[in-house]
């Protein structure tokens, strides 16, 4: 019960492929979430598995079953979306109990069910609310305990908490993990915000121009991107990029080279290759000492500094020639860098850094495809 999986689905519009040869499958009791830019797919792939939208092609199975023609009160599902539609004039236990009451379930056993969700959505002692007098948080509670007594296979929430303020979206992302745990049932959820797919799910299936790039836990999606959208979509801020060329000394770029044996990749002299490192993996020279496999220094200058208080993002702009005044220095290549909040580093002063090696991942700069994620030193210095 509440396996899910897409063969080949394309979903087309016109001239536009919303949705291009999908192939997923998910494990029952699975958190997944569906993450991408707007405009990537990300709602109609949920729309086909809801039955809210017809394939154009491929197939959905729900609990093993061939679920493509079937509307959507016969796939097992119940749906959670962002703009929270509550009955206005009726209270809390009759917007849950809505649907049973549609379906002529007995009063006792609706009593029941309304019960156990509210007390799981942490409704108790509410239900004779009406909407009005509930917060945003609330009413976005009751919506999901409407889902609850439905005793569906899977539930499928699409941003339900984007209209929700910041902090309670934070709260919000912690009830739903616990939800999960306490139900056990695959939850597919929708949202453009990588963090709370970071922070929610089991796995993340990270979708650009209507197509799956990869699907991960989350841990591997950040340590081992597939290509550099995944990379440069999953994690804030964003994986530094700096292009260059394979030499036989290793990467070369306009500003800094790193040094490894490329017989070691599957790279060739010449190759354009774009290198990817984390503002957490770029160290000031001073703190190289907890560096076990630093990259060679990389000589630049210090642009703009953002206090965040657990730790300060500064910009860092690459000089070109370390002989170069730094008011000559005219470049616009930058590497953000993320630093202890008590650093000592100030604006507009010349700052060396190292990269730490095993977190240096290297890709095809044509195709965005991951050559690598770590690198080893040169023979030469080992
Ligand atoms: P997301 O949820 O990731 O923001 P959508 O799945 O809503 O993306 O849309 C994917 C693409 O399909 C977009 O280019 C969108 O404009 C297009 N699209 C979605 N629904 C329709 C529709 N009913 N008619 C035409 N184009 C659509």
């Amino acid at each position: 019960m509440g396996e899910i999986q897409l063969n080949d689905v394309t979903k087309r519009y016109g001239d536009v492929t919303a949705v291009d040869n999908m192939n997923l499958d998910l494990d029952d009791g699975e958190f997944i979430c569906l993450v991408g830019p707007s405009g990537c797919g990300k709602s109609t792939t949920m729309e086909i598995i809801a039955g809210l939208t017809m394939p154009t092609d491929g197939s959905i199975l729900i609990s093993k079953q061939d679920v493509t023609n079937l509307p959507p009160k016969d796939r097992g599902i119940a749906m959670v979306f962002q703009n929270i539609a509550l009955f206005p004039h009726m209270d809390v236990y009759d917007n849950i109990s809505f649907g049973l009451r549609l379906r002529n379930y007995e009063k006792e056993e609706i009593d029941r069910r309304v019960e156990r969700a509210s007390d799981i959505v942490q409704l108790e002692g509410m239900l004779d609310r009406m909407p009005e007098e509930m917060s945003g948080g609330q009413r976005q509670r009751v919506a999901i305990a409407r889902a609850i007594v439905r005793n569906p296979d899977v539930f499928l929430m699409d941003e339900p908490l984007a209209n929700l303020d910041a902090k309670l979206r934070v709260h919000m992302r912690t009830e739903l993990q616990r939800l999960h745990k306490e139900l056990e049932t695959t939850i597919v959820y929708v949202t453009h915000d990588q963090a709370e797919a970071m922070t929610m799910s089991d796995r993340i299936a990270v979708i650009d121009s209507g197509e799956l790039q990869q699907i991960d836990p989350p841990l591997t999606c950040y340590n081992e991107p597939s290509n550099m959208f995944v990379a440069g979509f999953i994690g804030s801020p964003s994986m530094n990029f700096v292009e260059g060329t394979i030499t036989e000394h290793g990467f070369e770029a306009e500003n800094f080279d790193v040094e490894f044996e490329p017989s070691h990749l599957d790279v060739s002299l010449g190759d354009d290759i774009t290198l990817g490192v984390r503002p957490e993996d770029v160290y000031p020279i001073d703190a190289v000492h907890s560096l076990a496999r630093p990259t060679e220094e990389i000589a630049a200058v210090s642009d703009v500094l953002e206090p965040m208080g657990d730790e300060v993002f500064v910009y860092l702009k690459l000089e070109d020639d370390v002989q170069t005044q730094i008011e000559e220095t005219v470049s616009n290549d930058q590497l953000l860098m993320s630093v202890e909040p008590d650093s000592l580093i100030q604006e507009d002063e010349p700052v060396t850094v190292v990269l730490d090696r095993s977190k240096v991942h290297l890709f095809d700069s044509v195709s965005g495809t991951a050559i690598c994620h770590g690198l080893t030193p040169a023979i030469s210095q080992r």
